[in-house]
């Protein structure tokens, strides 16, 4: 299928979940996920009008990066090891998996202007997910304070690979009322005003409990 076909599919989709809260579509920004396919495919995803790239892995971001930066808004959504932060944190318009303050403190240091973060909470509680421990948010973006160049634009979290829909909502829901406790709190270095949550088998019930952007790989490129 070509994406622009994947795509029409998605956002009928997208469209029914906003209509059932009552949300603006426009409130909804589409990540492709292009960490499985070539840069030919990922140019394909930027014509459809997916113009927000999302990459896990250092190597595929600065491949594709380093071809199609231009035509494209850059997402890095994966693990960032802090001795690599000097090495692509001036690409990257929005990181989705900032975890621990070590890395913040590498970022302070490395970027010459502020990064748009989310912070990646791990709301599961799985052992294997990466992320802050719900009730360390606060504190966490607190310490942040002192990182002029990380700016906390919203939370982030990865569901588990379950199909049990009302468990996936509880902790979509869980994510968005962290973020309305750390919204109360007017921090300007966080407003926190989005929600990255949502992948190719749960982007529905993400929108329907607030997500800003879904991160779609498999259904939209795959
Ligand atoms: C791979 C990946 C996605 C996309 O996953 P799909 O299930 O293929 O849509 C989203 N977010 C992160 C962090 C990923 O690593």
């Amino acid at each position: 299928m070509d994406v622009a076909q994947n795509l029409t599919a998605i956002q009928q989709k997208i469209r029914q979940a906003c209509l059932k809260r009552n949300r603006n579509l426009e409130d909804i920004t589409i990540i492709g996920v292009t960490k499985y396919v070539t840069i030919e495919r990922t140019e394909e995803t930027i014509l459809a009008g997916i113009t927000n790239i999302g990459e896990n892995r250092l190597e595929g971001f600065q491949e594709k990066y380093n071809l199609l930066k231009d035509k494209g808004t850059w997402h890095f959504i994966g693990t960032l090891q802090s001795r690599k932060v000097k090495e692509i944190i001036n690409q990257v318009d929005f990181l989705h998996s900032l975890d621990r303050l070590s890395l913040a403190k590498e970022i302070n240091k490395r970027a010459t202007d502020p990064v748009n973060c989310f912070i990646q909470v791990n709301v599961s509680g799985e052992e294997s997910k990466h992320g802050i421990d719900p009730d360390q948010v606060i504190p966490f973006i607190e310490d942040l304070a002192n990182y002029p160049n990380v700016y906390v634009v919203g939370l982030m979290t990865m569901a588990p690979h379950i199909d049990d829909k009302e468990k996936l909502r509880m902790i979509f829901r869980r994510l968005a009322d962290i973020r309305s406790n750390v919204q109360r709190e007017n921090y300007t270095h966080a407003p926190c005003q989005y929600l990255s949550m949502g992948m190719s088998n749960d982007y529905e019930i993400a929108i329907e409990e607030g997500a800003t952007h879904i991160r779609i790989g498999t259904k939209l490129v795959g």
